[in-house]
């Protein structure tokens, strides 16, 4: 049972419905948000690329960008840090707004087209807000206003859609839709921005009344602030907490932990004077302690996206800037990591401070750079190897704390990663629509779809892809033939399903070149077999409608059998009803020629297409094989058993050999016999083999079997 459905059971129903339905718009909310900070994370790229190169603590190579690029560089890389870091918060808004109201729209089934006005909504919005509520201008756009901009992103998504319901106006049928839609939304957009104009003021006019109690709190707390410890404590939670929920926590520290802890003038700044001590022990990597994530991300995560991102934020982290795992991982209000991005600086906080108590750590020089890395800090700060030692201790400590947080992340997204790819398998061979071919799609499955070809298409020539192969037996239990089966080991997904592999090939524009290289394994593989003394076998060979439909597949053919040697004879095509063959002149003319140069034609999957009869009127078929799903409830199914019967009676009419496949028990084979079937193959003989444990099987049960 699921427990966390349970507290509403006891509710009535409107208030469980509200309940329920509230606790789906959050989890919307939280999903749009994580997602946000990813689509955000070019940015952010840049961002710390920039800050890195701006803060970065050697002297000589400041000095060598100086003499290389002109002293003017800083100023350069500000601009850079102004486009990106400088203007987080408007970003936010807009990107937040947008995906809100494209998720909304697509969980109602209806595109109503008004993305772009979303986004511009969310914009004015949020400079209304941050005008009204008078944050300084240097602040308004940037990281410090990540909140405010989630908040008006998430607030003009909600509205806008409503309002402009509201406001549909005259459907108007001759204007051009884009200067429709403009016209539309603008009442809606400015009654918005009256809305949030409102509420900012509102806030900004409450704003001070909340001060008195802060202030009778923060008395209360002040006294107890003289412990060092429990002052580390709170302005580590507070720095942590304040990233998590999308924060600027550094800016936020220095703003509230006067107000919340009541710590003013000189002994706020004797008290953060402990704050290098916090950098350089306990926020190892930046906050979060975030080179032990690295750490914990490098051991857990052999490939993937985890993996790359762990490689992209190995050296901003070593450098102490950890923006690109909290937006990225993202660790911004994602409760899997909340725990561990809290207790890891903790941790390592309280450790330092209590070796400072002891004695260990000697204090010696705090103006060490932020940007100094791990290790050379320590050392730095304390003079002496003990500093750098306690970091040591430290990037263990917080890897050890990570670890098992990461794991289950890892954990999760493998099983989305196995979800997301079984939902694309479906897409690739559902029942053909030719305007929705999966690698054409949209969304994660078209993407997966598209990978999954380009792989194959790599993949195909290497061992990756290959051919196994399942003996044909006669009625005395001698194989006559095998059926060469596609067989594709993906590197991160493992075996893919040989039908998938076809019809992503078939919609992807592939199958002429793995069709052509089936064809020539296939028969590489039998005059092999020819040298060991089998070549009584046929090898039948599956080929795609598509492949019929090229003019080349004749000349292909027989240059195949030319090279090879073998006799046309000993192969034999197998032809699935499964697909529509197209009713083309070149497929007939295929056929025919195939047919005259001696190779034989089997009809694959018969009796579930919708023209299996009307087929063996237009080609000269050999051979007739049941589809499985009959066969399989032979014993079971009366009406599948007077459908084979039908066939083989057919068969036997035209001088066509009739082959059952899925033949998985005796019992089933002899029901098939005792209905005319001729040739069996299935799971009861063997299952498709690889090429030389098929020679040797088929060594084993050729006609030597059939004298004993
Ligand atoms: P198919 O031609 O009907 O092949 C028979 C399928 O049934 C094979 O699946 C085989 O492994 C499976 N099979 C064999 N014996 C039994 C049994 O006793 N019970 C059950 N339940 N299944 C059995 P496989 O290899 O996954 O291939 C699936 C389909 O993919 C094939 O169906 C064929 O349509 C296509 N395919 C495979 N290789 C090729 C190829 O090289 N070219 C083309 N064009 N299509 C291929
Ligand atoms: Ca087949
Ligand atoms: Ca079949």
């Amino acid at each position: 049972m699921n427990t966390r459905t349970r507290p509403y059971r006891r509710l009535p129903t409107p208030i469980a419905a509200l309940a329920a339905a509230v606790k789906a718009r959050l989890v919307i909310y939280g999903v749009t948000i994580r997602d946000s900070f990813v689509v955000l994370l070019p940015i952010t790229f840049v961002g710390v690329t920039a800050s890195l190169l701006l803060n970065q603590p050697f002297l000589t190579l400041r000095q060598l960008m100086s003499r290389v690029l002109g002293a003017t560089w800083p100023a350069a890389i500000h601009h850079v840090m102004n486009a990106t870091y400088g203007v987080f918060g408007l970003a936010l808004a807009v990107v937040v707004s947008i995906r809100l109201a494209h998720r909304l729209a697509a969980d109602d089934g209806r595109d109503d087209g008004i993305q772009a006005w979303v986004g511009i909504a969310a914009l004015a919005n949020f400079m209304l807000w941050t005008g009204v509520v008078g944050l300084p201008v240097t602040t308004a756009l940037a990281q410090h206003s990540m909140l405010q901009g989630i908040g008006i992103g998430l607030l003009t998504a909600e509205l806008l859609r409503p309002l402009a319901t509201v406001c549909r106006g005259a459907p108007d049928y001759d204007s051009e839709p884009v200067f429709h839609h403009a016209m539309r939304m603008t009442a809606p957009l400015a009654i918005l921005g009256l809305i949030v104009m409102l509420a900012a003021q509102a806030v900004a006019a409450l704003a001070p009344a909340g001060a008195p109690w802060l202030a009778r709190l923060a008395a209360n707390i002040n006294p107890w602030m003289e412990a060092d410890w429990l002052l580390n404590t709170c302005v580590v939670l507070l720095n942590e907490l304040c990233w998590f929920v999308g924060m600027h926590g550094n800016v936020a520290v220095d703003q509230l932990a006067h107000l919340l802890f009541g710590i003013t003038g000189d002994s706020f700044q004797q008290a953060l004077s402990w704050r290098p001590l916090v950098d350089t022990f306990g926020l190892l990597g930046g906050s979060g302690a975030a080179l032990g994530l690295v750490l914990a991300l490098f051991i857990v995560a052999r490939e993937g996206p985890l993996r790359r991102l762990a490689l992209m934020s190995a050296l901003p982290s070593v450098f102490n800037i950890s923006e690109l795992l909290i937006f990225g991982l993202p660790i911004a209000l994602n409760p899997m990591f909340l725990a561990p991005f809290l207790l890891a600086p903790l941790a390592l906080t309280l450790i330092a401070v209590a070796a400072s108590h002891a004695g260990l750590v000697p204090l010696h020089d705090l103006t060490v750079p932020w940007t100094t890395p791990p290790l050379l800090s320590g050392y730095l700060v304390t003079g002496s190897w003990h500093g750098a030692a306690l970091q040591a201790l430290g990037l263990v400590v917080s890897t050890l704390i990570y670890l098992p947080f990461v794991r289950r992340a890892e954990a999760r997204r493998l099983r989305e990663q196995k979800l997301a790819f079984d939902t694309a398998i479906d897409a690739i061979v559902a029942p053909a629509q030719p305007h929705l071919r999966s690698v054409l799609r949209s969304g994660k499955s078209g993407m997966i779809a598209r990978g999954l070809l380009a792989t194959l298409a790599r993949d195909l020539g290497t061992p990756a892809v290959s051919l196994a192969f399942q003996p044909k037996h006669d009625r005395d239990g001698v194989a006559v033939g095998v059926e060469a089966l596609l067989r594709w080991r993906h590197g991160r997904y493992g075996p893919v399903r040989a039908d998938a592999a076809i019809m992503l090939a078939e919609q992807g524009g592939l199958i002429g070149r793995l069709g052509g290289w089936v064809l020539e394994e296939a028969c590489a593989c039998k005059a092999r077999w020819n040298a060991q003394g089998l070549s009584h076998i046929t090898m039948a060979i599956n080929v795609s409608p598509l492949q019929l439909d090229a003019p080349e597949l004749p000349r292909l053919l027989a240059d195949c059998l030319r090279r090879n040697r073998l006799a046309p004879g000993e192969i034999q095509l197998e032809v699935t009803e499964s697909q529509a063959i197209p009713a083309h002149e070149m497929v007939d003319s295929n056929l025919a020629a195939i047919v005259s140069m001696g190779v034989s034609l089997a009809m694959d999957d018969f009796g579930m297409g919708y023209s299996s009869l009307l087929h063996m009127r237009r080609f000269p078929i050999h051979a007739i094989k049941i589809d499985g799903s009959l066969t399989r409830d032979v014993l079971t199914n009366s009406i599948s058993r007077d459908i084979i019967h039908s066939i083989a009676s057919l068969g036997t009419a035209r001088a066509v050999e009739v082959v059952a496949e899925f033949v998985e028990t005796a019992e089933q084979r002899d029901a098939l016999l005792a209905l005319g079937c001729e040739v069996f193959q299935g799971y009861l003989y063997s299952p498709p083999l690889a090429a030389d444990d098929c020679a040797r099987y088929l060594t084993r049960h050729g006609a030597v079997a059939r004298r004993a």
